[in-house]
């Protein structure tokens, strides 16, 4: 196990809707970093899992379990331990270091490269990827659960707090727990969904928003029913990618195999002057 009297807690370094995250060094070995999510107890449906029987572990935690046997993936972070103090809960996480998270890293960067958000979103896919094999839906994409190392652009995956384990049974909007960026349009709808086409839709607009800065739908209405307002200077390939991730019927949409398969990550395209 992992001895949390062994380091010392630094600086805060996120907040999300239900806790703080720090980062903590080992108190001998100084380089040995941690990141620290601590949760509240409070939230009484933290403790059930996804069938709503009470469980002594958290379903964020089970979840990343799923996902922590060997071989990892390398954009997936990795749960060390966990445990359990009186009022909270800590999730003991590798420390993604020198890294932003990618809302951070659009803002700061502007107009981003093709070329960079390639090797952004081939990361992403295989953590997407990696994710279908074990059976979790994420249920919660969005550039804040998106950290980005810095200068080598490695992507990793956090935040399975809403994560959900894909049965044979397909998922209603109420499984859809996260903030709602990444909703496809058919869990919105009320219909049942899919997890291979949702994480379709989510990687569209994850695209979309690399390339753009800005969201691919303002609101329900425009995701609903609105048309998509695509940079006409991009590739034509990577145009083509964005638009057919956010195909609003699952069925028409590409599929997740087709998504790593597309022309545009064995194109490069030459960077503007
Ligand atoms: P919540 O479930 O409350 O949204 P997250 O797991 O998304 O919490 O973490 C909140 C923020 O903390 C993230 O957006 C990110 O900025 C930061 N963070 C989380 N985990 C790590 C980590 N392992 N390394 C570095 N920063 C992290
Ligand atoms: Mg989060
Ligand atoms: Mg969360």
């Amino acid at each position: 196990g992992f001895d949390l009297s062994q380091f010392e807690v630094g600086d805060l370094i996120g907040k999300g809707a239900f806790g703080e995250v720090y980062v903590a060094s080992h108190k001998r070995r100084k380089r040995v970093k941690v990141a620290l999510k601590c949760m509240m107890k409070s939230q009484e449906d933290r403790y059930l899992d996804v069938d709503g029987h009470s469980t002594p572990v958290l379903a964020e935690v089970a979840m990343m379990l799923r996902l922590m046997n060997a071989p990892r993936c390398p954009n997936i972070i990795r749960l060390h331990d966990w445990v359990e103090l009186e009022d909270n809960f800590v999730l003991i996480l590798e420390y993604a270091e020198s890294c932003q998270t990618l809302l951070q890293y659009i803002k700061d960067t502007g107009d981003i490269e093709e070329n960079q958000a390639r090797r952004l979103m081939r990361q992403l896919i295989r953590a997407v990827m990696f994710c279908t094999e074990r059976g979790v839906f994420h249920g919660d994409i969005h550039t804040a659960n998106i950290l980005v190392t810095l200068p080598r652009l490695e992507l990793k995956l956090i935040d399975f707090g809403c994560a959900q384990p894909i049965t044979h049974k397909p998922f209603n909007k109420s499984d859809y727990r996260g903030a709602g960026h990444g909703m496809p349009p058919e869990a919105l709808r009320g219909r049942v969904f899919h997890a291979n086409p949702a994480y379709v839709w989510t990687i569209g607009i994850m695209l979309y928003e690399i390339m753009h800065g800005r969201l691919a739908f303002c609101n329900r209405q425009s995701l609903m029913f609105g048309s998509i307002q695509i940079n006409p200077r991009l590739s034509t390939a990577c145009v083509d990618l964005i638009s057919q991730c956010l195909i609003r019927n699952p069925v028409q949409r590409l599929q997740l195999h087709q998504v790593e398969e597309h022309c545009w990550f064995n194109s490069t395209t030459p960077n503007p002057v």
